[in-house]
């Protein structure tokens, strides 16, 4: 309650610890009040090791900064060394994190080189069996983290939390029954187990720098009051993601809403936007779509935005929304090369404009601006660069001579 009302930036984060997850020379900061980590997860089946590194590289150069591959069956232990070692020969030095469940004790112990190539372990404690087989199978897993120095994110999740724990709470709160009631019992399990299996794994000697924390549910609203309890009752860094978020906008509303609300409070470490993708469809979006979050929040930069308005009847042609859709795809695939080469790059604005009503003033504030011309204005697009117009540019090839401005400006 006694937050400013606006608290965006990094002074307004959270303090968590900071847990490190290496790979190589690579070390990928999470807490600890370092940038909101994006994270993904490849859909392909890890026993196929050149498709999974392949969906790997392109995640990783899409700007996901860790990859999750589930490692689910003795075969898919056996690849993961595979997958690293294809991953290291294309100079892709992203952390490997391992989704385990039912038998994450089985394949840690009985594949080390599978232990040792993955950078960090997801542990569901919901799905590890019941009573002492629980308890053991939990230590068993801690202990391979222990033994190969490896950080941990206790997953717990609203579709597979432990049973026996909701039955106690259920127990204990008996006369909860109608149905909001018995909503924040649920919240309250997946808080208690998250944060009672982090202290147990504290307790069986793994460091507390080593251990992130997440609660996810599908719904906006239950997300939210669960992550602003867990970040109340401990500084574990969070992953944040609204699990079962669903297909198209569906899916990147709903996430946007969650995650948005958390972030301003300052809460959450890393994140990963769990999109059900489109037959086909390309599963880098979802690593887009978590850099949007964070960029138009101001929390990151990654990539140029566009700035462009929606169009309307002063729009004279498809020329604009074209350029518009050019000039994006056009960013952000030079994003790879432009990241290295031309540090800074990722905080430029570009603006394109449909007509002389908002045109030239967003032109203005933008770092480069364009606008083309719209209904019954003359036929020509001034560009501005940093303020100031440049040129006019006129006659077809308006697009092609814009983009090379683009470019002459990245390279100054
Ligand atoms: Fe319409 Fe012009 Fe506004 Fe674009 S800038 S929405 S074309 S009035």
């Amino acid at each position: 309650s006694d937050r400013p009302a606006l608290p965006v930036g990094a002074a307004d984060r959270r303090q968590t610890r900071c847990v490190k997850v290496n790979w190589g020379a690579n070390h990928v900061l999470v807490g600890g009040g370092a940038p909101v980590v994006v994270q993904s997860m490849t859909n392909t089946d890890t026993e196929n090791a050149i498709e999974t590194a392949l969906q790997v590289k392109d995640l990783a150069q899409a700007g996901s900064e860790l990859v999750r591959i589930t490692v689910n069956t003795p075969a898919a232990a056996k690849e993961v060394p595979a997958i690293r070692e294809q991953l290291d020969r294309m100079n892709i030095d992203v952390p490997l994190v391992g989704d385990f469940h039912y038998n994450g004790h089985k394949l840690l112990t009985e594949y080390p080189e599978c232990a040792q190539a993955l950078s960090k372990y997801r542990i569901n404690p919901g799905n590890m069996g019941g009573g002492k087989r629980r308890d053991d199978n939990f230590a068993q897993m801690i202990e391979v983290a222990c033994k190969y120095n490896k950080p941990v994110r206790i997953g717990v999740n609203w579709g597979s939390l432990d049973h026996e724990l909701m039955a106690k709470m259920m127990d204990q709160n008996a006369q909860r029954h109608r149905p909001w009631e018995a909503q924040a019992v649920m919240r309250e399990a997946l808080v208690v187990s998250a944060i009672s299996n982090a202290q147990r794994a504290e307790q069986l000697g793994l460091p507390g720098d080593a251990i992130i924390l997440s609660c996810k549910v599908s719904h906006v609203q239950d997300l939210i009051t669960v992550y602003q309890d867990l970040s109340s009752r401990c500084d574990y860094p969070l992953h944040l993601g609204l699990t079962e978020a669903g297909m198209g906008s569906k899916g990147i509303v709903a996430s946007t809403a969650a995650l948005s609300v958390l972030l301003q409070q300052g809460i959450g470490d890393t994140i990963r936007i769990s999109l059900t993708p489109e037959p086909g469809g390309d599963r880098r979006q979802e690593v887009v779509v978590a850099q949007e979050i964070l960029q138009t929040m101001g929390l990151r930069a990654f990539t140029p935005m566009v700035v462009a308005c929606p169009g309307c009847g002063r729009t004279s042609s498809t020329v604009f929304q074209e350029l518009a859709n050019d000039i994006q795809a056009y960013l952000r695939e030079q994003m790879p090369v432009w990241r290295y080469q031309y540090p800074g790059v990722e905080t430029m604005n570009v603006a394109v404009m449909g007509c002389v009503v908002n045109g030239p003033g967003e032109s203005r504030h933008a770092d480069i601006g364009i606008s083309l011309p719209g209904t019954g204005e003359t036929p020509a697009a001034p560009v501005y660069v940093d303020g100031e117009r440049i040129v006019t540019l006129k006659g077809d090839t308006i697009a092609q001579e814009f983009q090379k401005i683009v470019l002459d400006y990245v390279q100054k």
